[in-house]
């Protein structure tokens, strides 16, 4: 799925976040989006989701080349447009395994035969080392931080999206959690190569795992850096300071 943001600029609650925030994304790149605490980087994702708590004050978010600002949140869901959340929440009343049946089932004529369902739900949660009895406990009641963002990946394995965003993906999660999770990614999209692939992060730890295509460094609500991996690896020795990125050897822009 491509994806593209132009001239785009955010308020929340009358406070400039985004401001002239230009991305362009090409089916199956992943793309990742680095910036200190504070810099807009979740709001991102909110505003990609269509969280009506942000205001777009101009811009534009195209999906394969249409605005997608008109269209609800489930709409975007629809379209395969997936946010697995920093913290993601739980919800008492619906089973793990029910939300991601009705999920999977308003994307489809015919609702998803019972057998062949939990036998892909019992794969994906062994690919993943999770508990089975998670699929009959209430929506991440009781989980830990790193048994969530299992969680979310599970459920990207089971509803198959199409553009990914990934915020903080690394927060809650062990080493071992973060290898496997990172080897279910990676799989995920060898088998479905056009995913698209926003991975958000202060940390580059997470990038000698899943490896980005692009670098983008984030600062006060706008990319200021482009590069490929490399600029990850200065980031990780300079921080996030420009002036020093750019440093002796001068960085592209
Ligand atoms: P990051 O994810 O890069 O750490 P955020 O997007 O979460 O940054 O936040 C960017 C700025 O927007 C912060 O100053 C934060 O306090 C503010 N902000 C984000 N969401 C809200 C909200 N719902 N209400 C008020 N301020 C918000
Ligand atoms: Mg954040």
């Amino acid at each position: 799925m491509e994806l593209e943001i132009k001239n785009l600029y955010v308020n929340v609650k009358n406070k400039e976040i985004l401001k002239n925030f230009n991305l362009l994304i090409k089916p199956g790149e992943v793309h990742a989006i680095m910036g200190p605490n504070g810099t807009g980087k979740s709001t991102l994702s909110n505003v990609i989701m269509g969280n009506n708590n942000y205001t777009i004050v101009k811009g534009d978010i195209l999906v394969d080349k249409k605005s997608i600002l008109k269209l609800e949140t489930y709409e975007r869901a629809r379209m395969g447009i997936f946010l697995c959340y920093q913290n993601p929440l739980s919800i008492d009343g619906i089973t793990n395994s029910e939300f991601i049946r009705t999920a999977l089932n308003e994307n489809r004529d015919k609702p998803v035969g019972l057998y062949e369902f939990i036998k892909n739900m019992e794969n994906g949660i062994d690919d993943l080392s999770m508990n089975h009895d998670m699929m009959h406990r209430n929506l991440n009641s009781g989980f830990s931080g790193g048994e969530r963002k299992k969680n979310e990946v599970l459920q990207i394995k089971m509803l198959k999206p199409k553009l990914i965003i990934f915020d903080e993906l690394d927060s809650g999660l062990d080493v071992d959690s973060l290898k496997i999770v990172c080897r279910n990614i990676n799989d995920y999209l060898k088998d479905n190569p056009d995913t698209s692939v926003i991975l958000i992060t202060h940390y580059t730890r997470i990038l000698n795992y899943i490896k980005p295509d692009y670098v983008h460094m984030m600062k006060d609500g706008t990319i200021i850096l482009s590069g490929d991996y490399k600029l990850a690896l200065k980031i990780e020795k300079n921080g996030y300071d420009k002036t020093d990125l750019l440093g002796s050897d001068s960085y592209d822009e």
